[in-house]
């Protein structure tokens, strides 16, 4: 190289970095950060494996139960061993739902047992069971329509999967409807696009208005079958047995650890998922591997040498599947310092592979936080959608907390969810390492950026 041109490289080198900061995009600063912590990621199954101990250790954690409790203590002391700081349990009351012995049978027009799982809140049979005819039903408007014909029956919905949101509706409310029609005990048709004859629990609710009855869901090849049976003119009979109940509240605890920050350490980003499920399967995908990539994606980041600005918190929330205490615990219990809260990030949907993420707040800071995004486009991560960012965080966001849900392909969840089958042979060490990634990537450069995400304002 010659002299003269060596000197001028300097003083272009010189002249890049005097550009002032602001006039750099975001992404242009974090590039390289991201790019090492994108790479450092995928060298890493930890993740996955860190995984499959807590959930073959511990199995599944129904609030109220001891194993949720355990999992807390063996995370506090994994997290304390990790390095991480302010490593504590907040103490928070939840629910306590008991299933009980559970069956169902097919009485009429043959005898066979039908899978089942009573659904989560729903109360108990008589000790002798429920004996009644089945009227199959395939929306609340159909049921509305023919309600004459629900009394004194077992109100079956048979209702195909279309998205989440819109089926869930049946599985929650249906005992409430059926209840209205006159029914004596309301069956809901699974909640998923596929079926292995595995039928999927979730939660129910009451209305203080309206007579409680027992509620369950049957398999998706039962329901289909049981409304064949109706067309076909066969009466159909079912017997129900369910011995569910709740109990007092008990104590439960949101789990967290800290990376604290270098120069805010007030300033906190919050990420992580819930550390409870139903007590079916061993709560892998829903949502044990929430906490596990927020976490792993806190110790990638002090592995790396990576020490933001603020403080990034990573938290398991308890009791988000029958309750929603946790959520709710964190933010009565950080009222204080809520507008010093930057941004909370949940992964509540599945750890497969990340697309990026559905965000809550202000335009201002969805500008941001897409400039951000880029820097994921390299792992096809970096999408960013308008929605909700999930239900952990939803108490915050309404305070003003810009809000993240982590969105992955979500192709196959709801074939698992809520079911025996949600155990971690069907996640993927490398889909699972680009999720830290992700996860890592968003929550850094929020806390280290020396400007706030702008705020929301708080919707009462
Ligand atoms: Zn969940």
């Amino acid at each position: 190289m010659h002299v003269r041109s060596s000197i001028s490289a300097v003083l272009l080198t010189a002249v890049v970095l005097a550009r002032p900061l602001a006039a750099q995009s975001v992404a242009d600063r974090y590039r390289a950060d991201a790019n090492r912590i994108i790479d450092a990621a995928l060298k890493d199954s930890t993740a996955w494996n860190r995984l499959g101990e807590m959930t073959e250790k511990f199995g599944n954690r129904l609030s109220g139960t001891p194993a949720p409790e355990q999992t807390i203590d063996w995370v506090i002391a994994k997290m304390k061993a990790d390095g991480l700081q302010n490593v504590r349990g907040e103490r928070v009351m939840v629910p306590v739902w008991v299933r009980g012995a559970e069956s169902a049978q097919l009485v009429s027009p043959r005898v066979q047992n039908m899978p089942m799982l009573g659904l989560g809140g729903s109360i108990a049979t008589p000790p002798g069971g429920v004996t009644a005819d089945v009227f199959v039903v395939s929306s609340f408007s159909e049921l509305t329509a023919k309600a004459s014909q629900a009394a004194g029956k077992i109100v079956l919905f048979d209702v195909p999967f279309t998205s989440y949101g819109e089926t869930v509706q049946y599985r929650a409310r249906g005992a409430v409807a059926a209840a209205q029609a006159g029914a004596v005990a309301a069956l809901v048709r699974s909640v998923t696009p596929f079926s292995m004859r595995t039928p999927h629990t979730g939660g129910m609710f009451y209305d203080s208005t309206v007579r409680r009855i027992p509620t369950a869901a049957i398999t998706v090849e039962d329901a289909q079958m049981l409304h064949r049976m109706q067309d076909r003119g066969e009466r159909i009979r079912v017997k129900l047995l369910m011995s569910a109940h709740t109990l007092p509240d008990a104590p439960s605890r949101n789990v967290m650890g800290e990376i604290v920050g270098s120069e805010k350490p007030d300033e906190v980003v919050v990420f992580g998922g819930h550390i409870d499920s139903w007590d079916v399967g061993r709560g892998a995908m829903d949502d044990g591997g929430g906490v596990v990539v927020a976490w792993e994606a806190v110790k990638l980041l002090q592995r790396l040498g990576l020490k933001p600005r603020r403080t990034i918190r990573v938290v398991g929330w308890t009791n988000e599947e029958n309750g929603g205490r946790g959520g709710q615990g964190y933010r009565d219990a950080h009222k204080a310092d809520i507008d010093k809260h930057m941004l909370a990030i949940e992964s509540d949907g599945g750890v497969f592979k990340p697309q990026g993420f559905s965000f809550s707040g202000s335009d201002a800071a969805l500008e941001i936080v897409k400039q951000i995004a880029t820097l994921l486009d390299r792992i096809e991560a970096g999408a960013i959608v308008k929605g909700g960012a999930g239900s952990d965080v939803a108490p915050i966001n309404a305070l003003g907390v810009p809000g993240l849900g982590l969105n992955v392909d979500g192709t196959k969840y709801f074939w698992y969810h809520h079911t025996e089958a949600d155990t971690i042979e069907k996640l993927d060490a490398r889909e699972m390492a680009l999720c830290v990634a992700t996860m890592a990537v968003m929550a850094y450069v929020v806390a280290d950026m020396p400007e706030p995400l702008p705020r929301a304002t708080a919707t009462p």
